[in-house]
């Protein structure tokens, strides 16, 4: 019986072990030390006027490495460029993207396009402030122009750190496509953003400033979301200080090193 128990305690243990060394695939203290490239484009509007100016950019730049620190990846401006084609900002579809990128991408770095459309010009904009290609989308990451394209809304230039998420693959924390995650958690590495150190997150759109409606909010159990309010990949504008989680660092870092390593 003796024997039995400690049998059963050692195979749960194991299954432990196995389940923590899954999610640290990479060590978040093993720092790339990495200063990446950024292009900036930005598109006048039709009137002329770019409504992100040069230190209104800097500054969501400065945001956005204060956020990468954790990681020893940072970010810096190594082109600055103006669009005087205004056509962008009000066009939309794959093929206005393959045009502006083939005209203005910088290879190898990250090419950043701030414009005034609120059509965007792929598919729909990310909470309606940013779009941009994720590490996890294969057959876009075989085109090596598109795979570092990333547009920014001039109203909401501080989404470039949601954005930098997605372009080192990560998935927003109310993701569906794999499943819904459950408020305990207990699916949560198969499930959501694939994160277990984000909690399910319902995101109830009706309500994103005070997320009332989300607090009382019931997964499929009945029991109550408490949701990731201050992490980069929610969409809750509470006015708390974002930041990512040690797992959603490992996963970027993963990124970094095997789908973004061609990267100046
Ligand atoms: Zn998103």
């Amino acid at each position: 019986m003796i024997r039995q128990l400690i049998f059963v305690l050692l195979t749960f243990f194991a299954v432990q072990m196995n389940a923590q060394m899954a999610t640290n695939i990479v060590d978040v203290n093993e720092c790339p030390n990495k200063t990446i490239s950024l292009s900036i484009h930005v598109v006048l509007d039709t009137a002329g006027i770019a409504s992100a100016t040069p230190v209104m950019i800097q500054n969501s730049i400065t945001t956005l490495n204060n956020s990468f620190k954790a990681m020893c990846v940072q970010f810096k401006i190594c082109r600055y460029d103006t669009v005087y084609e205004s056509i962008y900002n009000v066009k939309t579809g794959l093929n206005y993207v393959k045009e502006i990128t083939t005209k203005y991408n910088v290879p190898n770095t990250i090419n950043v396009y701030y414009s005034a459309s609120v059509t965007p010009l792929w598919g729909s904009l990310d909470g309606g402030y940013g779009v941009t290609v994720s590490a996890n989308d294969v057959a876009t990451m075989s085109d090596t122009v598109l795979r570092d394209f990333m547009l920014i809304n001039y109203n909401d230039i501080s989404a470039i750190t949601h954005e930098m998420g997605h372009y080192f693959g990560l998935y927003d924390t109310f993701d569906t496509q794999f499943g819904n995650e459950l408020a305990s958690g207990t699916n949560c590495a198969t499930t959501g953003d694939l994160m277990c150190d984000t909690e399910a997150d319902p995101n109830d759109a009706s309500d994103p400033q005070c997320h009332i409606n989300n607090k009382n909010l019931k997964d499929g159990n009945g029991e109550y979301y408490t949701p990731p309010i201050c992490n980069h990949m929610s969409r809750y504008q509470t006015g708390c200080a974002k930041s990512f989680t040690p797992e959603q660092f490992n996963r970027m870092l993963l990124m970094f090193k095997t789908k973004r390593n061609y990267l100046w």
